[in-house]
């Protein structure tokens, strides 16, 4: 009798640890997506509606996962509805003698899992969980309260502490499975944007699917590694790995990246710092998932309480000139508009950016949080919240609120070509390298024979930076603890 495999975040085949025991088992093996958005608002928190640019995404990866099955000898099947009635319903149909997944360390995953688990026992079709996508079980790093390491770099050292994750599985070299089994296409599911069709420039930009995602590591690795651990702060440079969104989507596990990247530094030791350097970025997102599993509504919560008093403001004119990345301060809007086109935002001026939304213009992290999960291909739901939270100063080993951003200081530091702002913001592309980042400075002269009109062909600044800073740090006083 066959063992369905439930595909959630974990569309590879190789490490796939369900998948792995199901095929060693001998059976056939029938793979199954399930497209639900109704058992999600059964409880909260619920397991958050994907983005615009993660449903693009997520049909991408299907495509990709149906023909790798196809050409393993497996298939996909495709079904929408509440997980728990449409697996029991595919268990049944085809006679399956148990349902195999990995686990997401996340409350609403769990829950939705345990409905899951239940509907099959009272069929008497067997589960097994297996271990998900991350390094470390969170259960295993936890501090005397027994709960998530709030700060970095002690995390990392535990993490580290454990030794080598385990060697990743190889993708099974053979599958057997049934046909004849009924299932939606892709398209069905109207993922991707039609009338207007906003997605040219992901497509552009990426290729989802496992394949894709190895590839990406082995060129990183090959090419790109030497000199991370500086080149990743600078946007005008080709200098990290753009792996998120495969790992967000489970094309790639963490450990396939850790041992691929312990290889390469065992391979050449030049090499040593630079990996060190990526693997603890590996290690941020396992922070954030750590604390994820602990603060289930990390969406919604300030990680530290005090922030729930901050008066934060609404200005629906400042949030939409920050989204179209008309804010007048070049290498945020810069950020704004490579985010709206390609689906991501380098590193550093994601921190930028994200900390102008919050202290120059006062609005709430969630607003900014809400826009990153719509238009970012990697929107995580560890991530995202983590890394908003650090930057508004309320999250786990956040920057300190008082340490406001320069956007022009910024700019020129890690900008200082000027090549970022002059790929996304075309209009300032003439502008000397000097005044790119401050294109208000620049006199009437030297606007002119760049072709700026600065209110007509680019704005002026939104905010000024002097009366911004003095503002959020106001507003910061009035929530700050007395101790
Ligand atoms: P690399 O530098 O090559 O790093 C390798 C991997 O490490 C990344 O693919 C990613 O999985 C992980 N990583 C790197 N930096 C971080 C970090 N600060 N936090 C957590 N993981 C990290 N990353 C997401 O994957 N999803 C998000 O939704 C997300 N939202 C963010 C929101 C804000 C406001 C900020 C400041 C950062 C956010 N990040 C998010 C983190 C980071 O910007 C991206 O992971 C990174 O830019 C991805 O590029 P890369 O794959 O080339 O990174």
């Amino acid at each position: 009798r066959p063992i369905i495999v439930w595909f959630r975040d974990d569309l590879r085949l190789s490490d796939h640890p369900a998948l792995h025991e199901a095929a060693a088992s001998g059976a056939s093996v029938v793979g199954l997506y399930v497209h639900d958005e109704e058992s999600r608002a059964l409880m909260p928190p619920a397991v958050r509606r994907l983005g615009g640019a993660t449903r693009w995404w997520l049909a991408q990866s299907l495509r990709a996962l149906g023909k790798s099955l196809t050409m393993a000898g497996g298939s996909l099947v495709l079904r929408t509805g509440p997980a728990a009635s449409v697996i029991a319903t595919v268990a049944r149909e085809i006679g399956a003698r148990a349902v195999f997944w990995n686990d997401i360390a996340h409350a609403p995953h769990q829950a939705v899992a345990r409905e899951v688990e239940a509907a099959l026992a009272s069929d008497s079709i067997d589960s097994q969980i297996f271990r998900g996508d991350l390094l470390v079980d969170p259960k295993a790093i936890r501090n005397k309260n027994n709960r998530a390491l709030r700060v970095f770099t002690p995390f990392w050292r535990r993490v580290q502490g454990l030794g080598d994750p385990p060697k990743p599985l190889p993708a099974p070299k053979r599958l057997t499975s049934i046909g004849g089994i009924a299932s939606d296409a892709v398209d069905d599911w109207g993922l991707e944007p039609t009338r207007p069709d906003w997605a040219g420039g992901l497509r552009e930009t990426w290729t989802p699917g496992e394949a894709a995602a190895q590839a990406r590591l082995k060129r990183f690795l090959d090419e790109g590694i030497s000199g991370y651990a500086d080149d990743r702060d600078r946007p005008d440079r080709d200098g990290t790995s753009r792996l998120s969104p495969h790992l967000r989507f489970g094309e790639i596990s963490p450990r396939q990246v850790w041992h691929a990247a312990r290889f390469a530094a065992a391979e050449d030791s030049r090499l040593a710092g630079d990996i060190d350097k990526f693997l603890s970025e590996l290690g941020w997102r396992e922070f954030c998932r750590h604390l994820l599993f602990d603060v289930p509504d990390m969406a919604d919560r300030n990680l530290q309480e005090q922030f729930d008093a901050f008066p934060w403001k609404r200005n629906a004119l400042a949030l939409e000139a920050w989204q179209r990345g008309l804010t007048g301060y070049p290498i945020v809007d810069a950020g704004m508009r490579e985010l709206w086109h390609s689906g991501v935002m380098h590193n550093r001026v994601r921190m930028v950016a994200a900390s102008f939304l919050v202290k120059h213009l006062l609005i709430d992290w969630r607003t900014g949080e809400q826009w990153f999960w719509d238009t970012l291909v990697d929107a995580d739901a560890g991530s995202n919240p983590a890394n908003w939270q650090w930057v508004a100063g309320c999250g786990a080993d956040a920057a300190p609120y008082f340490r406001v951003f320069n956007p022009v200081l910024q700019g020129e530091k890690f900008d200082p070509d000027g090549g970022y702002v002059r790929r996304w913001v075309p209009e300032l592309a003439q502008l000397p390298d000097d005044l790119i980042h401050q294109p208000w400075t620049a006199t009437p002269i030297e606007l002119a024979s760049a072709a700026v009109e600065l209110g007509k062909t680019y704005p002026l600044p939104i905010v000024d930076h002097k009366q911004g800073r003095e503002r959020a740090l106001a507003a910061y006083a009035k929530i700050r603890r007395k101790d």
